[in-house]
């Protein structure tokens, strides 16, 4: 399969004519190749997105609203190919992918619809004035992505960046390309405006780079690690461009003696390992009370020894393949390190070699005791099938571990008290707080992390106003 980019409504192969091979996680072969795109593309999608911006800015709110709309239902039209397609790409199981899609075209759905209802302020000075605020299109703007939960994460940024007026120019992870091909083929089916959206594939240091240091591109939503974050604001803040960074986590999952144990166990497992670990909400520090402590380890070893892992395909596979050879070695080597720090392996602990896709990139989900909140293991981000477990005596302790790391994305606790709940909520220094559920998503709420989590929120108003630059307008009355 050949990977081009989407530049002024057309499928296009990158100037250069060079390509990258892209690799299926689940069996270590290469499955087809992907444009290794660079500057004179980002130029070429730059031209075409500018001619196009002005005209889509200005078209009504309901014809921009049924060519969104229509892009979700053509996603949910072609679900089971996309999902094959987010599978074969990025290792995870095909159920799980399914689920995604139909996340992706509620992305776009939703913002569609936020398209005929976002509206804005006025301020009235008693008779003297009235001010209003015009939201205006930022004009040109960039969306990067990672691998993670990729057409998902792709159409979070994309369908406001577009719904709010802007004409965009988008970069998928290089890992997994093969939905943002299948999304391009959907926008021209759909009939969105040629150059409203444009998609540019190949290496975050070469393409998304050029893309961050375009001039006239004048906003960047960026997901992905907080090294990379890191190198993007020091590239983008002296440009003066608006920045919407969501980083790494290193989340915890709290459970108080009060809780609902089996739920908070039960739900504990997908927290720990779903899609392999790797979603940036994962908890991946699980911080349990002392009197509970031993029954809840047990019966949580108990539930992940019965976890599946192999073939992506198979639908009684609850793990799949880890995205890249290159981020295998690495979770592999933070076990490594976790072993040196003095942690005990309760289960898993190795790679996996499953029969008939010996040569792909599995890892046993694994559990960690041993370890104090200090430790390269405990402050570190994994982003795999690896979670470490600690007691904790008392409320106070466990506030101080959950909040003793640089992140500040996301974190769990499971408890009935409501004076518990609520304080926690409060002192926890995150950008989310779920009390008694994991993963329960309302677009309308911020979605985003604080520390080195990450810069602004986006979901909801949240995404519609870093999409538009907000412009007073006074109007003397008398
Ligand atoms: P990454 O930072 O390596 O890459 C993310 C994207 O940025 C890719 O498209 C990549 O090609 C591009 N990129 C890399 N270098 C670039 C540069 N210099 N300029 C412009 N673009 C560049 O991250 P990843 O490994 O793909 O994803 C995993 C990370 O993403 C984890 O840290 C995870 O926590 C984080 N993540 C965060 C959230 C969130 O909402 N906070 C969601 C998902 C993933």
């Amino acid at each position: 399969m050949n990977i081009v980019n989407y530049i002024n409504g057309e499928l296009a192969e990158p100037v250069s004519g060079n390509y990258l091979p892209n690799y299926n996680p689940a069996t270590g072969a290469v499955y087809g190749q992907v444009a290794d795109s660079d500057a004179s593309d980002v130029e070429k999608a730059f031209v075409a997105a500018k001619s196009a911006q002005k005209a889509w800015e200005i078209t009504p709110a309901e014809e921009k609203f049924k060519v969104l709309n229509r892009i979700a239902e053509l996603i949910d039209e072609r679900r089971e190919q996309f999902a094959l397609a987010e599978s074969n790409d990025q290792g995870k199981p095909l159920w799980l992918a399914r689920n995604e899609m139909i996340r992706a075209a509620q992305n776009f759905r939703f913002f569609a619809t936020a398209a005929m209802q976002f509206a804005s302020e006025s301020h009235s000075m008693e008779g003297r004035a009235i001010n209003y605020t015009l939201r205006q299109a930022v004009g040109v703007v960039g969306c990067i992505s990672p691998w993670n939960l990729p057409l998902y994460l792709f159409s979070w940024k994309i369908a406001p960046a577009l719904a709010a007026g802007n004409a965009v120019i988008a970069k998928p992870s290089e890992f997994t390309p093969a939905t943002a091909l299948l999304l391009s083929e959907v926008c021209i089916q759909a009939g969105l405006p040629k150059g409203v959206l444009n998609i540019v594939h190949g290496l975050g240091p070469k393409v998304g780079q050029a893309l961050i240091e375009h001039p006239r591109i004048k906003a960047i939503s960026f997901t992905g690690g907080t090294a990379t974050g890191k190198v993007i604001a020091a590239t983008a803040g002296p440009m003066f461009k608006k920045l919407s960074l969501e980083l790494g986590g290193k989340n915890p999952n709290i459970i108080f003696e009060d809780a609902d144990i089996e739920k908070a166990i039960k739900t504990s497992v997908n927290t720990s390992f779903m899609n392999q670990g790797e979603i940036c909400l994962c908890g991946s520090r699980l911080l349990i009370h002392e009197s509970i402590y031993e029954t809840v380890k047990n019966r949580l070893i108990e539930e992940v020894k019965k976890l599946k892992v192999g073939n992506p395909l198979d639908e009684s596979t609850r793990i799949g393949a880890i995205v890249s050879e290159q981020h295998y070695k690495k979770v592999l080597s933070y076990i490594e390190i976790a072993k040196n720090e003095g942690g005990v392996i309760l289960t898993g602990g190795n790679a996996l070699h499953p029969e008939g896709f010996e040569n792909g990139w599995y890892i046993e989900p694994t559990i960690i005791e041993g370890l104090n909140m200090s430790c390269r293991t405990n402050l570190e981000e994994i982003f795999g099938p690896v979670i470490t477990i600690m007691p904790f005596k008392n409320d106070e302790e466990a506030l101080a571990i959950a909040n003793g790391t640089e992140y500040g994305l996301a974190a769990t606790v499971w408890t009935n008290n409501l004076t518990r709940a609520h304080k926690f909520a409060a002192d926890l220094e995150f950008g989310i707080v779920w009390v008694n559920c994991w993963l329960l998503r309302d677009l309308r709420t911020p979605f985003g992390g604080v520390k080195s989590s990450g810069v602004g929120r986006e979901g909801g108003w949240d995404a519609m106003k870093f999409f538009t630059e907000p412009k007073n307008v006074c109007i003397a009355l008398s």
